[in-house]
């Protein structure tokens, strides 16, 4: 049940990007699962670069290997082909447990798996944390809230999610993540860390992903249609990618343990947000509406009042520069394969 989305890049990378040196003593061994993907890709870019060994889990579902290829061979990194659904036993001193489809048409493509994967699979990293004495941070996910009642949206929101839609193997999923994330600290006297993720953008995301940056941006480039769901009158707010990475390492490393919002406040309705990679981009794509899909949220925004108190974080790329590096990158990985079709 995996996506022909394996992408291998050249054998050996001889050059490795510049790491720190950090004593024996602040060196850390970190396991980040899903570690080939997107947002775990640059999270592992951070890290080494931080001077920390670091084990890459992956199933490569819908990661890459040449998302890492650059680290392969260096002494400090590891890359482990396995599903987090199997147990597996590490020594490892943080978990950073980002494994799990991210977006919808791949959560969808596969519900059971995708539950699988947020149940069996964090409770094994959990049961890995446990005895390893290990600090364990979920990736979770603005999802949680659903299609929100309260806006802007505080961790203190409980949520309105269908528990039978089509998006449900992935929010419930990512509830029930979190529940066990606090039963574990509960009774196991462990440390957790819960980052609630909002929509994250940037270079390496795949350009069948399906979500909504990659679609109009590929779209655009390529002069076809721009496709909104919908009238185009939901919000999302977008952030990206390296404000989200100093996020998840600032909320690891700090005392607060309740769950944080981790997103950039800007809210863009997807009809402006179609206008502004239309002008980003320079495009004559033309912009239709197509159907609306099932139990699509109507508005996403965080309240981010916690990670400024807690964590001393906020956002410092703008949306339309971090725009700016992620045409550049799909830019580039069109020349190299020529056509894509959004999913
Ligand atoms: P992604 O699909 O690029 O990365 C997920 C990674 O997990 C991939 O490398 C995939 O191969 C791996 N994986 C999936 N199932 C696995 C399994 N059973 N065993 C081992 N590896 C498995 O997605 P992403 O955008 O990088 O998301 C990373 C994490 O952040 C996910 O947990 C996601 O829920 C969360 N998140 C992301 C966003 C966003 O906008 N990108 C928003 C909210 C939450
Ligand atoms: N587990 C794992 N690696 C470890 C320790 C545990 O994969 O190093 C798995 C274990 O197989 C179990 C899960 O984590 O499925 C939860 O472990 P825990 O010790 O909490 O529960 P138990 O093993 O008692 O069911
Ligand atoms: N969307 C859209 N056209 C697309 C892809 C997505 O209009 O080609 C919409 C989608 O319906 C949703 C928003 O953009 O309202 C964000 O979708 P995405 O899949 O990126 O993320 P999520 O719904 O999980 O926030």
């Amino acid at each position: 049940h995996t996506l022909p989305s394996e992408e291998r890049g050249p054998a050996v990378a001889n050059n490795f990007p510049p790491t720190a040196d950090l004593s024996e003593k602040d060196r850390m061994r970190v396991l980040v699962t899903g570690g080939a993907g997107f947002v775990g890709s640059h999270l592992v870019d951070a890290l080494m670069k931080m001077g920390h060994d670091v084990i890459v889990l992956d199933n490569f579902f819908t990661g890459r290997q040449k998302n890492v290829q650059h680290w392969i061979g260096h002494p400090s990194f590891h890359l482990i082909t396995h599903d987090v659904v199997e147990p597996i036993k590490l020594e490892v001193d943080q978990i950073y447990h980002l494994a799990c489809p991210a977006s919808p048409p791949h959560y969808q493509y596969n519900p059971i798996k995708t539950i699988k994967t947020s149940t069996q699979g964090t409770l094994n990293m959990l049961g890995l944390a446990k005895r390893t004495g290990a600090r364990m941070l979920l990736t979770s996910t603005s999802e949680v809230y659903g299609d929100p009642e309260e806006h802007p949206q505080r961790e203190t929101y409980w949520g309105n999610v269908n528990p039978i839609g089509p998006r449900a193997c992935y929010d419930e999923g990512k509830r029930v993540a979190e529940t066990m994330m606090y039963a574990y600290e509960n009774q196991g006297e462990m440390e957790v860390r819960v980052a609630r993720i909002f929509n994250t953008f940037g270079p390496r995301m795949h350009p069948n992903d399906g979500r909504v940056v990659s679609n109009f941006i590929i779209q655009a480039i390529q002069g076809k249609d721009i496709t909104i769901y919908g009238d185009g009158s939901q919000t999302r707010s977008f952030q990206y990618v390296d404000d989200l990475v100093r996020g998840l390492i600032a909320l690891m490393n700090n005392n607060y343990s309740g769950p944080v919002n981790i997103g950039n406040p800007d809210e863009y309705t997807v009809k402006d947000f179609a206008e502004l990679i239309k002008s980003s981009t320079e495009s004559t794509s033309k912009i239709i509406f197509m159907d609306g899909t099932k139990d699509d949220p109507n508005k996403r925004k965080p309240d981010i009042t916690l990670a400024k108190k807690e964590l001393g974080w906020e956002p410092t790329v703008a949306v339309k520069d971090g725009l700016v590096e992620t045409i550049k990158y799909f830019r580039g990985e069109l020349k190299k394969t020529g056509e894509i079709i959004p999913t």
